[in-house]
């Protein structure tokens, strides 16, 4: 069985900072998967846009390089490759400048699609909105794609998302978290709202409390001046781990488009409880055996900022009161993982008297590695001796389950990219979906601040602190283990 895919409208994507770590490592290698797999036209053009002084030709080498170095096994496929950079072009603009537009504008045609996507820093966002509009390049069709950080905080979220509404609609505009293109997170809602058995059990009567983990093993080398100043709030929670929470407790929008999807989103942030200063746990990594430490990798041996965080928060509405949501995210830890975990509550009552143990039924949905959903079931130990109990996982890996469906699966570039050319906005984040956001954000941040915090230290290759440990033992639980 082999995915079918649909091609989509022919389009104009320009990218600037088409030269620039982003486009090269994901954009570019995306849309040559795309174009492989016959999703991207092969009238559309794809023109880079930087301050370099490239060609043409020069940015189709830059690109082919960027695929051998980052593409997968598709690679291989040279005059494939050929046919897809000959779709390429590159203008030299800055974007703070005035030189370079009239020769984009020539180059864009009318009646295709025409998106723009904002691969350079947040700082660019207003002079490109306003000479692509003073230019006359961009239309009420067009479409722009930002990337993250949308922001810092809710002042200057608000002031980014002003500053593109002069020129651009809010149905124009995407906010790109890749987390939401990932094949898994939208399985998360296949799963909640296109089966009947969850639902009745998705709420404060059946589940006992949820958990959130983005784990990686990297360190913060090579961006640590940046992530310095943001921190594991800022980069992972405000946006990914919250996206991943609203997914998991929204209430089922009446339709799967785009609004429905995000008033619910929206809902759940706006009903997020501030967290208490004894349920966050920030932490920083100590130096592991042949790595550095946090505080080497940020160059700032006074650094307060946190490489790990984890924290429980409660969503006060009726479905959700009472049950804790714990998230918790790092760097440098045991495993590269990002998994959500939904625990039941235990029986109320068992009438196998001689078993003793609680057994939970737990929902796990793995968005990596091996992405796939296991649930665990209690089942009677085989053999004989009685009636004994034993939790065992009913696994399914959506590589084996689905086979040869899924080679052809977009990863999260991809999928977004494609979603901005069809128009459709489900899986970007609105405007007012990212000021609620940061809205729960700043306090928490404003108060560790103001309380002058100091990160807890953990082990390189660890669970993080072990105050993050006993966030949970406090209330009788326990993490899921962070194993690849
Ligand atoms: P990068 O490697 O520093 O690239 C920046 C790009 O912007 C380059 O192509 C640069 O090219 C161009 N640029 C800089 N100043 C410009 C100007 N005045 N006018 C026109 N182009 C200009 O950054 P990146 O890692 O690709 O990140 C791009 C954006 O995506 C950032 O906002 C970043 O936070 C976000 N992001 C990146 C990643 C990632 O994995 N890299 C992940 C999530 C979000 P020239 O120097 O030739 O002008």
């Amino acid at each position: 069985m082999v995915s079918r895919v649909i091609p989509v409208e022919d389009f104009d994507l320009v990218i600037f900072g088409g030269t620039g770590d982003l486009a090269r490592r994901k954009i570019l290698p995306g849309l040559f998967r795309r174009f492989l797999s016959g999703q991207m036209p092969s009238t559309s053009r794809v023109i880079g846009a930087a301050r370099s002084d490239l060609d043409s030709d020069g940015y189709r080498a830059m690109i082919r390089e960027a695929i051998d170095e980052f593409g997968g096994d598709e690679k291989s496929e040279t005059a494939k490759l050929d046919a897809f950079l000959a779709q390429l072009d590159y203008v030299p603009i800055d974007a703070m400048g005035t030189g370079g537009w009239s020769d984009l504008s020539k180059l864009m045609r009318d009646g295709v699609v025409k998106a723009f996507y904002f691969s350079v820093a947040p700082s660019l966002f207003g002079p490109l909105a306003e000479r692509l509009h003073d230019h006359g390049i961009a239309g009420p069709d067009s479409r722009i794609v930002v990337e993250k950080p949308f922001g810092r905080d809710l002042a200057s979220a608000h002031e980014l998302n002003a500053t593109l509404a002069e020129h651009f609609d809010e149905r124009q505009i995407y906010r790109i978290d890749h987390y939401l293109g990932k094949e898994t997170v939208q399985n998360l809602m296949a799963v909640r709202f296109g089966n009947v058995l969850f639902e009745p059990l998705w709420n404060n009567h059946y589940v006992d409390h949820i958990q959130i983990t983005v784990a990686e093993t990297v360190g913060v080398g090579g961006r640590g001046a940046y992530y310095d100043r943001s921190g594991a709030m800022r980069d992972m929670v405000q946006n990914h781990l919250m996206q991943l929470l609203c997914l998991i407790a929204m209430e089922p929008p009446s339709e799967f488009e785009a609004d429905a999807v995000r008033d619910e989103k929206l809902k759940v942030i706006r009903a997020l409880q501030p967290v208490e200063p004894h349920h966050i746990v920030r932490g920083q990594y100590q130096a592991g055996p042949e790595t550095a430490s946090y505080r080497e990798d940020a160059e700032n041996e006074r650094s307060f900022t946190e490489s790990f965080i984890a924290m429980r928060t409660e969503i006060a509405n009726w479905r959700w009161a009472g049950v804790p949501f714990y998230m918790r995210t790092g760097k440098r830890l045991r495993a590269r993982t990002s998994e959500i975990t939904v625990v039941f509550k235990d029986l109320g009552h068992s009438i196998f008297k001689d078993d003793g143990v609680a057994h939970h039924n737990i929902l796990s949905i793995r968005l990596q590695p091996n992405e796939g959903i296991d649930l665990q079931m209690t089942i009677k130990e085989p053999g004989p001796g009685g009636m004994r109990l034993v939790d065992v996982p009913l696994d399914l890996t959506f590589a084996e389950a689905l086979g040869d469906t899924v080679e052809d699966v977009a990863d999260a570039y991809e999928r977004l990219i494609m979603d901005v050319i069809r128009g459709n906005q489900t899986l970007f984040m609105r405007g007012d979906e990212v000021e609620a956001a940061w809205a729960w954000t700043d306090p928490l941040i404003e108060g560790w601040t103001a309380r002058n915090d100091v990160p807890k230290t953990y082990e390189t290759g660890s669970a993080g602190p072990e105050d993050a440990l006993m966030l949970m033992h406090r209330d009788g639980r326990r993490w899921r283990d962070i194993k690849a």
